[in-house]
């Protein structure tokens, strides 16, 4: 059994984000990863202003990095094989996103809230129940940690645990659900040499296929299909569909060739987004994607769980953890979560009008 201030579940970037900010608060918090290495999990690695913003403001970003990212030069357009318009960054900005590896970013959190005897990371741990008191109030978490049941006691208990929150579940709060029409596939592979740090989009019929360079010398690929269509798509031939892919960018034909083989060389995302009338109640809070999961549209998710839990933290001190009132946090989170997820859906539907219709 352990007693802390505050006890985080899920050590994403919300998560880890959090836990440094409170730790340095002189606040005792346990961060609790139920994988055995952060950042095993699946998730968006594109930064944009507000995620970089916010790196800087601790002196993070630099470390950041230290350890390696990469930023994009130019946005660019492709239709049926030939660059058709290309956007460049504001020069004040510099860059349209930077790709950050979720192991650098992580790894700095964590490196970070490691400097403070406050902080204590528990991995290979997995929060299954919330402890309550007989007033309803929460307090803590039981958690199997290397398969051993274990008792977390707290005045908080923050859920920073993702999309699939078990924290939401079992404090029972609301969630709403909105499906997008579409799904996606991914597949990482090596850029050519000369590939240069960009976006690329194209549409291929009525789908976009977008290119993100990556850090390290790749490409991630997302692939809109239709909502629900894997499991049909998957039982067609693989040859037609990924030749759409080569013709629409004929310069990746050697690399798309030798490292998309098969349907298993994508991997599926259930594409949704969700929203949460309360944000928390007694003793318990929700950020990140527990809370607001974002569509991988403009990638605003990772960005809005960092401004997540930079807000947070700025409302708890030491002596008035019990006093957190969440709504204050909810009402400013909520409006600008709701403004980012009517640009997700605005840029979905106007997509195709990016560009010109070929006859
Ligand atoms: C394919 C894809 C591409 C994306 N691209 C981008 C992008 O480029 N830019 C962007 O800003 N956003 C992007 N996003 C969204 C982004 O990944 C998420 O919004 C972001 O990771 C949310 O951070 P989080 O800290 O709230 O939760 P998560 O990153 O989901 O982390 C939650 C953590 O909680 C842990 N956990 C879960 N349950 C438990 C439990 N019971 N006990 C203990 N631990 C638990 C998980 O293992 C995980 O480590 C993308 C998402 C996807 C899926």
């Amino acid at each position: 059994m352990l007693k802390v201030d505050i006890c985080i579940v899920g050590a994403g970037p919300g998560g880890a984000l959090l836990a440094y900010l409170l730790a340095k608060k002189n606040i005792s918090v346990v961060l609790i990863e139920r994988t055995n290495k952060i950042g095993k999990t699946f998730r968006g690695e594109h930064l944009n202003e507000t995620g970089e913003a916010i790196l800087k403001k601790y002196n993070l970003f630099d470390e950041v990095e230290k350890l390696g990212l990469l930023r994009m030069e130019k946005l660019e357009y492709w239709q049926q094989g030939e660059l058709y318009k290309t956007i460049l960054p504001d020069p004040q900005v510099g860059h349209l996103g930077i790709h950050v590896p979720q192991a650098h970013l992580l790894q700095v959190l964590i490196d970070a809230a490691e400097k403070y005897s406050t902080f204590h990371l528990m991995l290979n741990t997995k929060v299954d129940e919330l402890l309550q008191d007989e007033n309803g109030i929460f307090t803590g978490v039981k958690a199997l940690n290397n398969g051993e049941q274990i008792i977390i006691e707290s005045e908080l208990v923050i859920g920073a645990d993702g999309r699939f929150s078990t924290v939401r579940k079992k404090a029972d709060l609301d969630v709403t659900i909105r499906k997008h029409g579409y799904d996606l596939l991914w597949a990482r592979i090596p850029a050519p040499d000369s590939w240069e740090p960009s976006i690329k989009m194209a549409l291929v019929g009525d789908k976009q296929i977008s290119l993100f360079t990556q850090a390290k010398g790749y490409i991630q690929i997302g692939w809109n299909i239709e909502e629900g269509s894997f499991p049909t798509l998957r039982k067609q031939p693989f040859t037609p569909f990924i030749e759409q892919l080569i013709l629409a960018f004929p310069e990746l034909e050697q690399t798309v060739r030798e490292n998309i083989q098969s349907w298993q060389d994508f991997v599926l995302l259930d594409v949704y987004s969700s929203t949460s009338e309360n944000w928390g109640k007694k003793g318990v809070a929700l950020i990140g994607d527990a809370v607001h999961t974002m569509t991988p549209t403009g990638a605003f998710g990772l960005n809005s769980a960092l401004k997540d839990a930079d807000y947070l933290a700025s409302l708890i001190d030491k002596n008035t953890i019990t006093q957190l009132n969440i709504a204050d946090c909810a009402s400013v989170r909520k409006k600008e979560v709701a403004k980012i997820q009517a640009i997700q859906v605005e840029k979905e539907q106007s997509f195709a009008s990016q560009f010109v219709v070929m006859v």
